[in-house]
């Protein structure tokens, strides 16, 4: 239970955000529901939430923006006093073929991404450090991991976000503030689909032995456990909540199956 707990949740108006914002306060957090354009959208999650009993509020926030992060983070302590957790979970992508890139799509990724989560964090810092404690769960993605065609921006944000999380893990430690990363696979949201057809979508669930595309929930319990007492000793650990994927090919089991013989 995170009972007494504050957690500011970014990109929490849609897709991953907005169940990791349901999920925390159905734990008893209080959950700060950032949006950058959704405001609609966010308030339903904050009515959702006290619909359920829990409670919450929502804020604007652009987060590639230093000075607003800023602002955001002074104006919640000085409303709500502490946070306690922080999940930096905005996220877009642009992809694209390198040669067709342009300088504003890969800025943009980098921007919301990447510069995202280091304005939360450096801004969140002093408050963690004064408090001697904050649990920092970072949005990442296997792709983070694994290259792929017209993925360049995004693969490189994520990568980036796996480093981000580790210097934070060792940084902090010595303060008792805990740095992780959770890497989901494909989570069938608006943002993923976007620009998926679905002989896609098959083709790449041929790839996840779980055989299922994500559920936001999945990751949302993820969040939730490591924003937990129950994770006090998990720090600097990139978590991957993908169904198997990445796992090696079982070439030799594939060959052999039909030659085992059962019972
Ligand atoms: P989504 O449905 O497109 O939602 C994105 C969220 O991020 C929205 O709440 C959006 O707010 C917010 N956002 C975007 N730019 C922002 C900014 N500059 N400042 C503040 N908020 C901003 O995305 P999703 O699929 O749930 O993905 C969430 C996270 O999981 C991302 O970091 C993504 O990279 C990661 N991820 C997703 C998948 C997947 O398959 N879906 C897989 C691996 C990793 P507004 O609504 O206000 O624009």
């Amino acid at each position: 239970m995170l009972t007494g707990k504050n957690a500011l949740v970014t990109g929490a108006s849609r897709g991953i955000g907005r169940q990791i914002a349901l999920t925390l306060a159905a734990a008893h957090a209080f959950v700060i529901v950032n949006y950058n354009g959704s405001k609609e959208k966010a308030d339903a999650v904050v009515a959702e939430i006290k619909a359920a009993g829990g409670d919450a509020v929502s804020y604007q926030c652009n987060v590639s923006d230093f000075d607003e992060c800023q602002n955001m983070i002074t104006a919640l302590i000085k409303e709500y006093k502490h946070i306690d957790i922080l999940v930096n979970n905005a996220g877009i992508t642009r992809d694209g073929l390198i040669m067709k890139m342009s300088e504003a799509d890969y800025d943009a990724v980098l921007d919301t991404n990447l510069k995202g989560a280091f304005n939360t964090i450096r801004h969140m810092s002093r408050y963690f450090l004064k408090q001697k404690s904050g649990r920092i769960i970072n949005i990442s993605s296997v792709a983070g991991t694994t290259p792929d065609i017209s993925r360049l921006a995004y693969g490189v944000s994520k990568a980036a976000i796996n480093s981000l999380t580790k210097q934070t893990a060792v940084e902090y430690a010595r303060d008792k503030i805990r740095a992780n990363a959770v890497l989901p696979g494909f989570v069938g949201t608006d943002g993923a689909l976007q620009n998926m057809s679905k002989s896609f979508l098959d083709g790449f669930l041929k790839h996840v032995p779980l055989n299922e595309v994500v559920k936001p929930v999945d990751i949302a319990n993820m969040v939730a456990f490591l924003a937990s007492d129950k994770a006090r000793y998990v720090t600097g650990e990139l978590i991957t909540v993908a169904g198997g994927f990445g796992l090696p090919t079982p070439i030799y089991g594939n060959a052999m199956s039909g030659n085992i013989k059962q019972g």
